[in-house]
């Protein structure tokens, strides 16, 4: 079986801005699925595909994460990320960065370290130490967010972004990358970059969540969907009922999950996820308001 990569710019509203923008969600999406296909087809494996995916998504300032991100209540970002492959188990988080240009890259530089999460400052400075650009705060927040902190307040602004990839050689990969939600407490920090709730991946099937994020930890969504698969449910049942777990709280969202017979899995029950998938031989495919 050849690669196959699946990619997500959040579970939202089909606002307004969102259908005026659509071409230009569409563009990145497909940008996003294309690094993600030259990364496998020059050679890297899920996690290199995941991580090309996501810097291109990171980089547009539509979506969520990186530049872009959704403001905290007191007008500053802060941003979470987080990476795991399914070789050896590895994971890797930052949460409350805010210099760092890519927060998955920061991600990665802690997957390859014997910590699993680090936060703040330090993650800023680690990502720094392994060569990775950090920015003024001027880069990050966009007159789109301070706009929408002010007209709005407090909302379910996501648009988060994410990706999963099963490689050739059968390897899975998953990543999610976030500011959070719109006018949250700054130190507030949601499910992205928390391993098994918004991010998981083991040698059976890779998840990236969004939503709200403080259902999707109690849940536990992303190891949740791991242990229906390890016992044999099929990918999108699984990824429906744990789903439906974050509907028992009231709350909403959607995931994306591929498995290691690169079956996809897209479920939503907001009004649209944005998303994408790429498999080997085929043209990319992308959803923008449907
Ligand atoms: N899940 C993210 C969070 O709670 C938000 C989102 O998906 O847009 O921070």
């Amino acid at each position: 079986m050849g690669p196959v990569v699946a990619i997500h710019a959040g579970a939202g509203d089909r606002g307004a801005a969102l259908l005026e923008q659509e071409k230009r969600y569409r563009d990145a999406l497909l940008r996003a699925l294309g690094e993600a296909r030259a990364s496998v087809e020059g050679g890297g494996g899920a996690v290199q595909a995941v991580q090309a995916a996501i810097v291109v998504m990171e980089s547009f300032e539509l979506f969520n994460a990186g530049r872009g991100s959704a403001l905290c209540a007191d007008g500053s970002v802060e941003m979470s990320a987080a990476l795991m492959r399914s070789v050896d188990g590895a994971a890797g988080a930052v949460a409350a960065v805010r210099h760092t240009e890519n927060p998955i890259l920061g991600a990665a530089v802690v997957m390859d370290s014997p910590q699993v999460l680090v936060v703040g400052e330090a993650a800023d400075a680690l990502a720094e130490r392994a060569g990775f650009p950090q920015r003024p705060t001027s880069y990050f927040v966009t007159d789109r967010q301070r706009a929408r902190l002010q007209a709005a307040g407090a909302g379910r602004d996501h648009a988060t972004v994410g990706a999963v990839c099963v490689d050739g050689d059968g390897r899975l990969a998953a990543g999610t990358s976030t500011g959070g939600i719109r006018s949250q407490p700054p130190g507030r920090v949601g499910d992205t970059p928390v391993i098994g709730a918004g991010t998981w991946a083991d040698p059976r099937v890779a998840v990236s969540c969004t939503g709200d994020g403080e259902a999707f930890i109690r849940v536990g969504v992303g190891r949740y969907i791991g242990a229906l698969v390890e016992h044999g449910v099929p990918v999108s049942e699984a990824s429906e009922r744990a789903l439906a777990g974050v509907g028992q709280l009231g709350a909403g969202g959607g995931l994306i999950a591929v498995d290691r017979r690169g079956e996809v899995a897209m479920p939503f029950v907001t009004e649209v996820l944005p998303r994408g998938v790429w498999r080997a031989g085929e043209p990319p495919a992308v959803w923008v308001a449907d």
